[in-house]
């Protein structure tokens, strides 16, 4: 079987093609087994490759969250599922059995893991999954788009509507946009009819996200983006942040926040220990709210979306499974704009 690797961890070098790993077996009658067509990367696809604390992998070690694919078999108990079927994967693993997960609250499972970082990954030629972590797709979509999905809209759909409840008209900042977290995040603030502040260093990447709708550009390398927000709201400063970069962001992303403001945060790209003055907090009667994946009711909601033309993931480039470390480099120059991502099939 072909699939995308390592063995240790390290540079972006130490990404393999193999064509001689094993199939995996169909054993847990809850589970299927995938064709996969494509699989989208993510930031955390990058960081399985540095190496992650807490995080052991066992060579060689299948890379890749995302995917996209048809159905190949199924277990004797899956329902809802067939062969010949369209599907997107939701990456994150749960016990199924916790509080939590009980509750609906999967991605707070303690033994939450996901695929590709605590379970071999999705960038192989057949993946093994729980059905419950499979939802169809209408055949009419391109299964290339399809494996761009889901990891990006399910983080972004739980941290704005789930967590922050951003409301019709509010302003809304959201960094990095061309990210596919970012791009996700634009998408479901123009659905609910939120006013956008994306922030880029890259002026070319600031006028696409235009074209997808953006409202207000701003170039962090040519404005001081907290300033220019409270200059331009009257000092009033914004409703929601969608912050997933951390260290180099949050202080800024504290000085655009408006009374009652709540910042929501996915990730910490470029650092995750952050400064908060507290009297700010209290006196501002801010929210400052974590969000990470999504729940099976989250998922089934996007992907009914999707299924309705709806939040389409941007595709920045599509490469071959045997040239997948040039779709790594891609994505660690930061130049791409939406979704890297790599073709199995
Ligand atoms: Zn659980």
């Amino acid at each position: 079987m072909q699939a995308l690797t390592i063995s240790s961890h390290g540079g972006l070098d130490r990404v393999e093609f193999r064509d001689d790993l094993p199939v995996p077996e169909l054993t847990r009658p809850g589970d299927v087994r995938i064709r996969v067509h494509a699989v989208a990367l993510n930031r955390l696809d990058l960081f399985v490759v540095g190496g992650l604390p807490n995080v052991t992998i066992t060579p060689p070690w299948i890379l890749g969250a995302d995917a996209s694919g048809v159905i190949e078999s199924v277990g004797a108990n899956v329902t809802g599922l067939a062969v010949g079927d369209h599907v997107v994967i939701n990456p994150g693993l749960s016990d199924r059995t916790c509080e939590y997960c009980r509750e609906g609250e999967q991605p707070l499972c303690p033994r939450f893991g996901l695929l590709g970082e605590h379970f071999p990954g999705s960038l192989a030629e057949l993946l093994v999954i729980p059905a419950t972590n499979v939802r169809r797709i209408p055949a009419s979509i391109s299964l290339d788009e399809a494996s761009a999905f889901t990891l990006a809209t399910l983080t972004a759909w739980r941290m704005l509507v789930s967590r922050a409840r951003v409301q019709a008209a509010e302003n809304v900042l959201i960094w990095g946009i061309g990210g596919g977290v970012a791009l996700a995040a634009l998408q479901i603030c123009k659905e609910i009819g939120a006013r956008t502040w994306v922030v880029s260093s890259s002026n070319e990447k600031l006028e696409r996200a235009r074209e997808l709708g953006a409202d207000v550009l701003l170039n962090r390398l040519e404005v001081d983006v907290a300033r220019t927000i409270r200059d331009q709201t009257g000092k009033r400063g914004v409703d929601v942040v969608a912050d997933n970069v951390g260290k180099d962001t949050w202080e800024q992303s504290l000085r655009a926040l408006g009374r009652r403001g709540r910042l929501v945060t996915c990730g910490a790209t470029s650092g995750p220990i952050v400064e908060t003055d507290v009297r700010r907090l209290f006196w501002n009667q801010w929210s400052i709210l974590g969000s990470t994946m999504g729940n099976d009711d989250e998922f089934e909601t996007v992907v009914q979306a999707y299924g309705q033309g709806r939040l389409r993931p941007v595709i920045d480039s599509v490469h071959p499974i045997a040239e997948g470390r040039a779709a790594f480099e891609r994505l660690a120059s930061g130049q791409q704009f939406g979704k890297v991502v790599v073709r199995i099939a």
